[in-house]
């Protein structure tokens, strides 16, 4: 035992902590989602991709998603983190007016982003975290607003800046970290670059700096994999990156103007967000049947106008108090101005009808739980949450999407079937017995501590009249060490 047992026995103990600790981390799985702003299903085709290549050839990558109405980025981005339709949700637009809380929320608003009133459902990190898992978010609409009276464990706050590689490497190293940190490991990370949709918003899709930028995104790719390789997380991690709409080109000889057909002053809230225009008319007699006539004959060839509970029922956009009583939608490639001083011409946009395909995201994913060089039919961007909880090992909240709608995706050992039931019942049952079994292992230990301690206190006796005994050494017992005169003070 050496001459200080207590010391030996403690490094002892926390090595089995520390060796089970590590067990249990190794087998959690992880899971990281990328988003990459309005990447168009397409894109990959548009120029050689070798690192999105590395995720297609060694993982799953699906022909496009489906996103939301309205294929906008607030909306979108919240739909893949709850599994909800707008309406469930309530993030109906970038911006938009509640009626019961006389508020308009409003991207770059910090008073009403950062409020959680306004977050429906329950986001993947708020599932993970009250299920027991760690999250951290670089980056995604609704994590710095308090949902369900949770924030991720980790987040960053959103600050706008200008494109570079050293910061989009800074925001991968930080988000690897988090994935590897021995006190702290987050079993989820989410993280987000606002590329290709502003490139495509300025020059338009099919422009060569849409495709320059395509090459940047697949250069931080490239950089992510490297990254993941090197710390050793390649069989531990999942990689989901996709998107939250696409893009498609504008045109300014195609715009109506709002002035020209109605009298504004009649609404109470007009919002207007160029593709789409949120109408909340002022109460009074006949006023809403007045403006719907007069908005709908503007251009109906370009322009669909919905009194709200005409809303085709397959946007899903219709049971949400924030959805106006009128809702107009352009065609794609239409624009709508409110007057003659609006200047918002872009050469690209999204919003539109969601089932055109220039609105459609892509996907890619890798990992353990995955297929390898598969390609998937298209499915819709709610089935996304049911698939991370499922990686995860945790209980989806009530959604609009199903793990059935993506469980092609997965490699046979982790299709959710009654085989796979078992295995994970398995993997429960072998959990629990590998904790049981360190107790016990913690248990016996401690025993024999205290009695190796009980009989070092004994021994100590027994020695402190040795020098006055008639013992002799071959008297002591045999199998302990020579009593040394170095091993009492
Ligand atoms: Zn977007």
């Amino acid at each position: 035992m050496g001459r200080n047992p207590q010391i030996f026995v403690k490094t002892f103990l926390y090595a089995i902590l520390i060796i089970f600790q590590l067990a249990v981390c190794e087998h959690t799985p992880k899971l990281l989602l990328i988003s990459f702003d309005g990447f168009r299903w397409d894109y990959l085709s548009k120029t050689d991709t070798p690192n999105f290549d590395r995720i297609t050839n060694n993982g799953v990558r699906a022909k496009w998603i489906k996103d939301s109405f309205t294929s906008l980025t607030f909306p979108n981005h919240y739909t893949i983190a709850t599994g909800l339709y707008e309406e469930s949700h309530g993030i109906v637009a970038n911006i938009f007016y509640d009626p019961v809380f006389n508020e308009t929320f409003q991207i770059g608003n910090e008073t009403t982003v950062l409020d959680g009133k306004f977050w429906g459902g329950e986001p993947i990190w708020v599932t993970n975290q009250l299920q027991g898992g760690r999250t951290g978010v670089y980056y995604w609409p609704g994590s710095e607003a308090e949902i369900k009276g949770v924030r991720p464990n980790i987040y960053e706050k959103y600050i706008k800046q200008e494109v570079s590689m050293a910061l989009w490497r800074n925001r991968t190293d930080t988000v690897i970290e988090w994935l590897t940190d021995p006190e702290n490991v987050v079993d989820l990370a989410l993280l987000y670059f606002k590329e290709p949709d502003h490139t495509g918003h300025i020059y338009g899709p099919e422009s060569p700096e849409v495709v320059q930028m395509i090459q940047q995104c697949d250069n931080i790719t490239g950089y992510i994999l490297d990254q993941i390789e090197e710390h050793g997380l390649s069989n531990l991690l999942n990689i989901i990156i996709t998107s939250d709409h696409g893009m498609t080109g504008m045109n300014r000889s195609r715009f109506i103007t709002l002035d020209d057909h109605i009298d504004t002053h009649q609404t109470k809230h007009l919002i207007n967000y160029i593709v789409g225009t949120s109408v909340w008319p002022k109460s009074g007699e006949n006023i809403t049947e007045e403006l719907y006539k007069n908005l709908s004959s503007i251009d109906p060839e370009h322009v669909q106008v919905w009194m709200k509970k005409d809303i085709p029922p397959e946007y899903h956009y219709a049971n949400n108090r924030r959805i106006a009583p009128i809702l107009m939608s352009a065609n794609e490639g239409w624009g709508i101005k409110e007057n003659w001083n609006d200047t918002h011409y872009l050469l690209g946009r999204h919003g539109f009808n969601n089932s055109k395909m220039d609105m459609h995201p892509f996907f890619v994913a890798t990992g353990p739980v995955f297929k390898k060089g598969f390609i998937s039919e298209p499915f819709e961007n709610v089935n996304i949450y049911s698939l991370m909880c499922h990686i995860l090992g945790i209980n989806p909240a009530p959604n609009n999407g199903s793990l059935d709608a993506v469980k092609q995706l997965l490699a046979d050992e982790y299709i959710p079937d009654e085989e796979y039931k078992y295995t994970q019942l398995q993997f429960t049952i072998a959990k629990w017995a590998g904790i049981c079994f360190g107790a016990i292992i913690v248990i016996v230990l401690l025993i024999y501590v205290i009695k190796e301690l009980k009989m070092n206190s004994q021994m100590r006796k027994e020695v402190s009249g040795f020098s006055n005994s008639n013992l002799t050494y071959s008297e002591r017992d045999e199998n302990r060490e020579p009593l040394l005169s170095t091993d009492f003070p």
